[in-house]
C-alpha cells in the first residue's frame, strides 16, 4: 500500500472531462487551452494532450512548462513581465497577451514577430469574492477604456478576457457576452482570435454543453474570430481526490479526528474561500476531518461516516485536483502529498514523492 499523504490522480475521470472537451470543441471551433495555474501536474499531460490544443500560463515559469511539457499552442499570459523575463517568454510562446498597454508598448520590439494579445477587462464578472472578482474596483486586471486600446489595435490581433468564476449558469454566461458584444463589438470585430478565458463549469452535472458550444460558435461567426476557452478547474474537475490517514481522535465535545495532512499546507483554497472539502461518505457517525498543522483552524471540514473511525483508517479527500498541487507548501513541516496516478487498467503509479530532502532544499 502506497503510503499517506498523496493526491491521487484517476485517469478515468479525467477522460470524462477530455470528451467534454472535445464535445465543446468539435461543436463550437473553439480551441482549448490547459490554464496551467490550477493544475499543472504534467505526469498525465499524455492524456490531456490528446483532447487540448495547448496551455495558457500566468507566469516565466508556467509558460515554459507549458511548451517543454505540454507542447502544441502554448499563450504566454502575465499580469506584468519583467526586462529580464520578455526575450525567453517571446521564445516560448506563440502568442503573447500583455495585461496592460504600458507593457505591450514597453515591450513592442521585442515581441513584434509573435501574435499579440490585450486583456480586455469588460468591468464585470460571475465572481461572488472580492478576492478573486478580476471586475472589482480598482482592476489591475486588464484595460477597460475602449478609447485607449482603439489607438494600440493596430499591434494586436486578438484579446483575452477571462470574466467567469466556477460560473455553471448558462443563462448567465449567455447574457454576459451578449454585454461584451454590445459594447465592444466594433474592437471584435477588427481582431483574429478572442480568448474568453477560464471559468466556465462547462463539465458539472448537467451543464448544457451544446447550448455553450452553437453560442460560442455564433460569438466566432458574427464576428470573425477563432474563440479560445482556457479552462482550468473545468479539465480537472473531480478527478482527483487527496488520499490521507487517521493520526488521532480524541473529543473536545465533538468527535475530532486527526489525519497526516494540513488544509493550509495540501488544500488552501479551502481556508482562503471559507469552505469545506468534500467527502463522498454517510452515515450515522459524525466527525470533524482536522489537518495535523498548528494552526488551529485548520478544519477539512464535518462529515459523518457509516462505522465509528479508528486510528489509521483511510480517508479520501474528494475534488482535490485544482488549485492544490500547484499550491502547495511546506508550512510546519507536513510532509507533502505525493502524487499518484491511477491508470485506466486500476493499477496505481507513483509519479513523485517528497521528502525531507525537498524540504530542506526549498528554504536554503
Ligand atoms: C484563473 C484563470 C483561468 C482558469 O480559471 P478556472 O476558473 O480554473 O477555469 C483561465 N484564464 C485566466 C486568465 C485565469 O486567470
Amino acid at each position: 500500500m502506497i503510503q499517506t499523504p498523496y493526491y491521487l490522480i484517476d485517469r478515468a475521470k479525467l477522460s470524462r472531462n477530455m470528451a467534454i472537451i472535445d464535445r465543446l470543441r468539435a461543436g463550437s471551433g473553439a480551441k482549448a487551452l490547459l490554464a496551467l495555474k490550477c493544475f499543472a501536474t504534467w505526469p498525465v499531460f499524455d492524456q490531456m494532450r490528446n483532447h487540448m490544443d495547448g496551455t495558457t500560463s500566468s507566469s516565466l515559469y508556467e509558460l515554459r512548462l507549458g511548451r517543454e511539457k505540454f507542447g502544441k499552442e502554448t499563450h504566454a499570459y502575465s499580469v506584468a513581465w519583467s526586462d529580464h523575463e520578455i526575450a525567453e517568454a517571446v521564445g516560448y510562446a506563440d502568442k503573447i497577451i500583455f495585461n496592460s498597454i504600458g507593457q505591450l508598448e514597453r515591450f513592442d520590439n521585442q515581441s513584434a514577430q509573435i501574435e499579440r494579445g490585450l486583456r480586455l477587462n469588460p468591468r464585470f464578472s460571475t465572481s461572488g469574492f472580492d478576492l478573486a472578482d478580476p471586475a472589482r474596483p480598482f482592476s489591475r486586471l486588464g484595460e477597460w477604456d475602449a478609447g485607449k486600446i482603439e489607438a494600440v489595435m493596430d499591434r494586436i490581433s486578438g484579446f483575452m478576457i477571462h470574466y467567469n468564476c466556477e460560473n455553471a449558469d448558462f443563462d448567465l454566461f449567455d447574457r454576459q457576452l451578449t454585454r461584451i458584444e454590445d459594447e465592444f463589438g466594433a474592437l471584435l470585430h477588427r481582431l483574429k482570435w478572442v480568448s474568453l478565458g477560464g471559468g466556465i463549469h462547462f463539465t458539472g452535472e448537467g451543464y448544457p454543453v451544446d447550448r455553450l458550444a452553437a453560442r460560442l460558435k455564433a460569438f466566432s461567426q458574427r464576428f470573425g474570430v477563432q474563440v479560445y476557452l482556457e479552462p482550468g478547474e473545468a479539465a480537472i474537475t473531480g478527478s482527483a481526490s487527496l488520499e490521507v490517514t487517521v493520526l488521532d481522535i480524541l473529543n473536545n465535545g465533538k468527535d475530532l479526528a486527526i489525519v497526516d495532512s494540513s488544509v493550509e499546507a495540501h488544500m488552501l483554497d479551502l481556508l482562503i474561500y471559507r469552505i469545506s472539502a468534500r467527502m463522498d461518505v454517510s452515515g450515522d457517525h459524525p466527525y470533524m476531518i482536522c489537518g495535523k498543522s498548528c494552526l488551529a483552524g485548520d478544519v477539512f471540514g464535518e462529515f459523518s461516516f457509516p462505522a465509528p473511525l479508528s486510528v489509521g483508517d483511510r480517508l479520501s479527500i474528494a475534488d482535490a485536483a485544482g488549485y492544490t498541487m500547484v499550491k502547495k507548501n511546506w508550512f510546519n513541516g507536513v510532509k507533502m502529498p505525493g502524487i499518484v496516478i491511477r491508470e485506466l487498467d486500476g493499477s496505481e503509479t507513483v509519479a513523485r514523492e517528497f521528502g525531507y530532502a525537498d524540504y530542506a532544499s526549498s528554504l536554503g
